[in-house]
């Protein structure tokens, strides 16, 4: 067992694991929490464990939209075996929670283990002392836990970036509450992260540790590719996971919202520098060509009236495949800024009202939502590629 980390210091645990594997994947995750005391550093006998997966939508393990269940599997079974009483929860974007971790493979390794699934279904008020934000409305369910243990996925995010250890934190808000918290930032996507970092900074998960085998590259989080990543990170403090992650995977911090706004803010742990790295090599395991989201604004240093006018040009926004799109509604119905609606048989979206959230294309169940760039947001992809082409 290793020595604690000096305080200044965050320890980041590394683990590479190429396939989901049983077996490997137990392995793995022991000598993963190794280096941070294994899982009794964290869970103590009786204590009770709430996991917190991305549970975004039901979809099959092998479209890296959910952490995988035997991540999950082999999360649960060491936090029992540290004597907690585990329990496993979410508030999916979509459809009922039972469905989505049925669907996702989640609810079969819940009942295998003899844990628990609990809905985040009830909200309650927490205060927070400090910081921008002085109320936060989250699930009860997570608030009853002694321990917290946030398990995302490693996916890109249309909006955000990224999403990995802060931003999995969101699903704690309850169902339709996500959606008004999107409309109250408006497209004010640096207040949103500034949220975000908050409402993780006041749940403080205990342990983070993120399903990066399989990732998601591309229009992720619902929509983008699988991409084989091959490692497992942990570490107690989630801004320093991120900051690993986005090197892992060869993002630059602006890149990232959370990431951005956590410099931007002086949040500690956001610089390598300030991270102990253990377990295995970051630069073995680092891979290259990782596709980004489409980026989705640009301002050029425009201001107030001009950049108002010019947003289409400058912004990207959701368009509709109407060949995929099979007018379920789902989008219509969870769009916070009501800019959706079907008028006979097709799909319209009102762009004056949209505020460029991309909760539909993460939501819609057919991918049938597409990232269209603006004319001068494409223009400066363009320069921005040939006047620095290794940024990538
Ligand atoms: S875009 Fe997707 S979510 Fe929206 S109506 Fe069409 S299929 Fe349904
Ligand atoms: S149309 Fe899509 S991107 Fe625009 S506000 Fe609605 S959900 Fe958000």
């Amino acid at each position: 067992m290793q020595s604690p980390p000096k305080p200044e210091y965050a320890r980041v645990s590394l683990q590479g694991l190429k396939s989901y594997d049983p077996t490997d994947t137990l392995a793995a995750l022991e000598k993963l929490l190794q280096p941070l005391g294994g899982m009794p550093a964290f869970v103590k006998p009786g204590q009770k464990v709430l996991i917190k997966p991305n549970l975004l939508a039901g979809k099959a393990p092998d479209k890296a939209v959910t952490t995988h269940p035997e991540i999950v599997r082999a999360v649960i079974k060491l936090a029992q075996k540290a004597g907690g009483e585990v329990v496993l929860g979410d508030s999916p974007g979509i459809g009922s929670p039972e469905n989505v971790a049925r669907k996702s493979g989640i609810m079969a390794v819940v009942e295998e283990t003899g844990s628990r699934f609990v809905p985040f279904e009830t909200s309650v008020s927490i205060r927070s002392t400090s910081g921008t934000f002085q109320q936060f409305e989250v699930a009860q369910e997570i608030l009853a836990a002694d321990v917290i243990i946030n398990l995302p996925k490693l996916k890109t995010h249309q909006m955000m970036g990224l999403t990995c250890g802060v931003k999995n934190m969101f699903g704690a808000v309850v169902g339709l509450r996500k959606p008004r918290l999107h409309l109250q930032a408006g497209t004010d996507k640096a207040f949103f992260a500034l949220m975000l970092l908050e409402l993780c900074e006041i749940l403080a998960p205990a342990l983070t540790i993120v399903d990066a085998v399989i990732g998601m590259e591309g229009e992720g989080p619902g929509s983008g590719d699988p991409v084989q990543i091959g490692a497992l990170l942990a570490g107690s403090h989630p801004q320093a996971v991120d900051t690993v992650a986005t090197e892992l995977v060869g993002l630059l911090p602006h890149q990232i919202w959370t990431q951005q706004q956590a410099i931007d803010t002086k949040r500690p742990y956001t610089h390598l520098q300030q991270l102990e790295l253990c377990g295995d090599p970051l630069e073995f395991l680092k891979i290259n060509n990782f596709r980004p989201a489409k980026m989705t604004d640009v301002n050029f240093g425009l201001k107030g009236g001009l950049k108002h006018y010019l947003r289409n040009a400058l912004t990207a926004r959701p368009a509709p495949d109407h060949k995929l799109c099979k007018r379920c509604n789902d989008c219509v119905t969870h769009c916070p800024a009501e800019a959706m609606k079907i008028v006979h048989n097709k799909l319209l979206i009102d762009y004056n009202s949209c505020i460029r959230c991309f909760c539909c294309q993460e939501l819609c169940p057919h991918g049938a939502l597409e990232t269209k760039q603006g004319i001068l947001l494409r223009l400066h992809n363009v320069l921005q590629r040939k006047t620095r082409p290794d940024t990538r």
